[in-house]
């Protein structure tokens, strides 16, 4: 990562950027800012917050994988790796609040935090919450079957846990239409694809190797939050560069790429300039507490 392309340094001298751009009569709205406004609750509009860039690596900066959607009147996580209910509480956004979490896979730096998610509700202040819906690939409730076991005390109390194990294709939370794509990375990893009432759209790859289901993924996205664990010079089987990124970018022509997921290898390397040699959209390297807009008008 080449610090001349990075957000934070960028959000620490105009803590919110907006920018306009049109192509194809579709107009996208994006902004960066330091810490994400709560509540929001525009139902036609999607914010995209990443809670974590990071990987199974621990980096200052960087928590692992997690990101926070919110729109269609839902508030949702995609994945939860450790740590990532503390950015979550950063952005100001409380447990209370989180209507669903989607996970693309069972890998602990996508996950581990379920366990903190679950003990947390039961302190008495989340008593009466909604319904909180647990959603991702067979396997989840087996993983929470072994996590329970180990500790009993993350038992729902008081509140209703929905775990809901799903094959690809469709579901609804709200008014937001959920798309699961099975992704190249395990047997179970699911990529997501949301779209608001508005018509805006984001994917998220999750852990990803490339595969032309990313392609369907992506289609047309206002924003494409892509896997991109290693630069082109350490491609690593199951995983992303930015030249396979910004491929896939530019098959499915997605509006903005952001790269995510950066393990320590990329360091130093212009990981923008590696994806922009095969995708012409805007490209952002993900940052933790970025926060996209995304709007159709
Ligand atoms: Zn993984
Ligand atoms: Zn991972």
């Amino acid at each position: 990562m080449s610090s001349g392309s990075n957000p934070m340094q960028v959000r620490a001298d105009r803590p919110e950027i907006r920018l306009r751009r049109s192509a194809n009569d579709r107009r996208l709205r994006f902004g960066f800012a330091r810490t994400a406004r709560a509540p929001y609750s525009c139902a036609s509009t999607l914010r995209v917050t990443i809670l974590g860039s990071g990987t199974a690596v621990p980096v200052a900066g960087r928590f692992p994988s997690g990101v926070l959607v919110q729109g269609g009147g839902q508030t949702v996580l995609v994945d939860l790796g450790p740590g990532v209910l503390r950015r979550l509480a950063e952005t100001g956004v409380g447990l209370e609040a989180v209507d669903a979490v989607l996970l693309t896979h069972f890998h602990t730096d996508h996950c581990a935090d379920l366990a903190a998610l679950l003990f947390g509700l039961r302190n008495p202040r989340y008593a009466g919450r909604p319904p909180l819906r647990l959603i991702g690939a067979a396997g989840l409730r087996e993983l929470l079957g072994h996590l329970t076991a180990a500790w009993p005390w993350l038992q729902p109390r008081d509140y209703t846990l929905s775990i809901e194990e799903i094959a690809p294709g469709p579901l609804r939370l709200g008014t937001l239409r959920v798309a699961a794509i099975p992704i190249r990375h395990t047997a179970q990893s699911l990529g997501y694809r949301i779209t608001a009432a508005g018509g805006a759209v984001a994917a998220f790859s999750g852990d990803a190797d490339e595969c032309d289901e990313l392609v369907e993924l992506a289609r047309d996205a206002d924003l494409f939050v892509c896997d991109c664990a290693f630069p082109n010079e350490h491609r690593t089987e199951g995983h992303l560069t930015p030249a396979l990124a910004g491929a896939a970018a530019a098959r499915a022509e997605v509006k903005t790429l952001c790269l995510t997921h950066f393990y320590p290898e990329c360091d130093g390397y212009d990981l923008t300039a590696q994806a922009r040699a095969c995708f012409g959209g805007e490209i952002v390297e993900a940052a933790d507490l970025l926060t996209f807009d995304l709007r159709r008008e």
